[in-house]
């Protein structure tokens, strides 16, 4: 472009100069740096938004703080999945069980391997799958005593606000056994039979188990929560369902879990 602008002005130069020739070289002109072309920036792989920042009214009982990273009392902001987007999972894992239709693949195939070891054949159940942000509202803000008992925080302890549960992704399954109904969602899951191979196979399945024992997003441990990330970060349907769940997977590792 300068270059042009450059030409435009050697006519009256040349008027000036009468355009004789001349023997001295002319100066050299400068090569003007091509501007950029338009390309797309660089892929930066960032985590999502934290979410909304303001306060946040809870239970009809006032209004509570995010912390700066978003979380509500620990727990992360998750997208409620519309019901009509999800699938059933199998019957043989009882009641009525919604999940999101990424996982169908990897569900059949852990059942498969489930039903095919004689520890545990046709015990694995699902205590509990999608829940909607309307349900978890009902299940956290029950939980708060009527006479004021119970603070936000102690519930939130083993139970998520509502749009903070992962429940509501429709990527989550609480398993259970029929062996030992009575460790349903509860600690000694993890020595039941169902527990531990689930423990030893779930993330072959893409499964991971997202508040470990000990773990310091302070969540309360759950043998039973398992979230399907996919086997692979590129297995089919896995890439939305690991973006939804980056924050939590990057700062606070399942365990086990899925690489
Ligand atoms: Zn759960």
């Amino acid at each position: 472009m300068r270059r042009t602008a450059l030409a435009r002005l050697l006519p009256p130069l040349c008027i000036l100069a009468s355009c004789a020739p001349t023997t001295a070289p002319a100066p050299p002109v400068p090569v003007p740096t091509p501007a950029p072309s338009p390309v797309a920036p660089p892929r930066i792989v960032t985590l999502p938004p934290a979410g909304p920042t303001g306060p946040v009214e809870l239970c009809e009982r006032g209004t509570v703080q995010r912390t700066a990273d978003g979380r509500l009392f620990n727990h992360f902001p998750y997208p409620d999945m519309p019901a009509t987007a999800l699938i059933d999972a199998p019957t043989t894992l009882g009641g009525s069980c919604k999940v999101h239709p990424a996982m169908a693949d990897d569900l059949a195939r852990l059942l498969a391997a489930a039903d095919a070891d004689p520890a545990i054949a046709g015990t694995l159940r699902a205590v509990s799958c999608h829940r909607s942000e309307a349900l978890q509202r009902q299940t956290f803000c029950g939980g708060i005593g009527a006479n004021g008992s119970g603070s936000f925080a102690e519930r939130a302890w083993a139970s998520a606000p509502p749009g903070h549960s992962e429940h509501s992704t429709g990527y989550v399954i609480d398993f259970g056994t029929s062996t030992a109904p009575a460790c349903n969602a509860e600690a000694c899951f993890a020595a039941t039979p169902a527990g531990r191979w689930l423990r030893a196979n779930a993330a072959r399945f893409g499964f991971e188990m997202s508040f470990p024992a000990g773990n310091r997003q302070q969540v309360k441990w759950e043998p039973w929560h398992w979230r399907w990330v996919g086997t692979t970060a590129s297995a089919a349907g896995a890439p939305p369902a690991r973006s939804i769940f980056l924050q939590a997977r990057t700062r606070f590792p399942a365990d086990p879990k899925v690489d």
